[in-house]
C-alpha cells in the first residue's frame, strides 16, 4: 500500500483492507501466514510533510507448539505508531540519526509513503517466540513420545518424584 502524502486530508486518512502477505516478500521458511492479513491504518499530517501513522495488523500464522510439536493456527496482532518524514536532503549527523531511530521514525522518498516494509516487520514482530497450542499444553511424554493432550500413556509416572518420596521416607 502506498499513501500519497499530498492526498491526505486535514482530518486524516483511514484505510482498512485485506492484504495477501505474500506481497510483502515474506520468506516462507521464516513464517507461514494463513490466508489474508487485515490491515487498519490511520494517517494524519502534522505539518506539510510529516505524517503520523497509527496502524494494526491481524492475521493467522501456522505455528508448531513448542511442547507437543502439533501444528496449529495462531492468531497474531500487532499495533504500532510511526512517524514518517521526508528523507533529509543534507546527511544528518550520526547522533541525530540514532535518536531518530529510537523515536520510530521512518523516511519516505518523493511524495508517497510505502508502508509495506513496516507492515512486514510488524507481522514478523508479532510472531510468538515460544508458541504453545494452548496455555496448559501437556506436551509429549519424555519416555514414549505420546502426545499427553490426546491420551495418557502407561509409562511410570514421573520417576524423579518417586525417588524423592523414597528419600523422604528415609529421613
Ligand atoms: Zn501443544
Ligand atoms: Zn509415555
Amino acid at each position: 500500500m502506498e499513501i500519497k502524502v499530498q492526498e491526505i486530508p486535514s482530518e486524516g486518512l483511514s484505510l482498512s483492507y485485506e492484504e495477501d502477505p505474500m506481497h510483502w516478500g515474506l520468506d516462507e521458511q521464516e513464517i507461514s501466514v494463513e490466508g489474508m492479513v487485515h490491515v487498519q491504518l490511520k494517517a494524519v499530517k502534522h505539518n506539510e510533510n510529516n505524517v503520523y501513522i497509527r496502524g494494526a495488523i491481524e492475521g493467522g500464522i501456522l505455528s508448531e507448539c513448542g511442547r507437543c510439536l502439533v501444528h496449529y493456527r495462531d492468531p497474531i496482532r500487532s499495533d504500532f505508531n510511526i512517524e514518517y518524514v521526508p528523507t533529509p536532503q543534507i546527511p544528518l549527523e550520526e547522533e541525530l540519526i540514532l535518536s531518530r531511530e529510537e523515536l520510530e521514525i521512518n523516511y519516505y522518498q518523493g511524495d508517497q509513503i510505502d508502508i509495506n516494509d513496516e507492515l512486514r516487520s510488524q507481522l514478523l514482530l508479532a510472531v510468538p517466540m515460544h508458541p504453545l497450542c494452548k496455555p496448559d499444553c501437556r506436551g509429549l511424554c519424555p519416555n514414549c513420545g505420546e502426545n499427553l493432550n490426546q491420551k495418557t500413556c502407561s509409562c511410570p509416572a514421573e520417576l524423579p518424584n518417586a525417588q524423592w518420596s523414597k528419600l523422604k521416607n528415609l529421613l
